[in-house]
């Protein structure tokens, strides 16, 4: 070691000078959860089981979204809607359960893509954040949009799906009381 370098004051002025220069420069981080950082318009999060207009479940257990998930994440257990269950069920088959496991979904959105009842859409809710693996597995009493609280899903839905929305033959899939 030279002289200068036995000193190391040198290298610790020039170390201090870089850390003072990064001091008055903006900071990079930001003070999570306090601060968020805007979320990109094409954000994918939380699911959300949609209702139709009447607030009739619209998923109809067809499974289609299941087969679609390359994590496996979704499972259901159907069942027969009963007669006087058209208010709670549009379709004759409804999901009696339905679960996401949160821990193993990657937010690709296909199980979206897949749904041919527009029942199921991801949202720009965040996950939480939670101790157990166990409370991660989400079920309908947690993705199902209460009826006074519906979950605004209208930046996902595609001119395609507001195409296969307005057609006629299609016309039960806008809501169960006009088929
Ligand atoms: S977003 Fe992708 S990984 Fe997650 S449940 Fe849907 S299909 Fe499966
Ligand atoms: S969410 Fe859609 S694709 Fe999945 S079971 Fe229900 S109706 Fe079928």
């Amino acid at each position: 070691m030279t002289l200068v370098e036995k000193l190391y004051l040198p290298a610790i002025f020039s170390g201090m000078l870089i850390t003072f220069k990064h001091f008055f420069k903006k900071k990079v981080t930001i003070q999570y959860p306090e601060q968020t950082r805007e979320f990109s318009k094409i954000y994918r999060g939380q699911h959300v089981l949609k209702r139709d207009e009447a607030g009739a479940e619209r998923c109809t257990a067809c499974g289609l979204c299941a087969v679609a998930c390359p994590a496996e994440a979704i499972t259901m257990i159907a069942a027969e809607r009963e007669p006087g269950e058209e208010h709670l069920y549009r379709e004759e088959k409804y999901a009696a359960k339905y679960e996401i496991n949160m821990l193993r979904c990657i937010y690709c959105g296909d199980c979206e893509e897949a749904c041919p009842k527009e029942a199921i859409f991801l949202t720009d809710r965040k996950v939480d954040s939670l101790y157990t693996r166990g409370e991660l597995v989400y079920g309908k009493d947690i993705l199902v949009e209460p009826v006074d609280k519906r979950v605004d899903v209208t930046k996902r839905e595609t001119s395609k799906v507001a195409e296969f929305k307005a057609h006629k033959e299609f016309a039960h899939n806008k809501t169960f009381d006009k088929k």
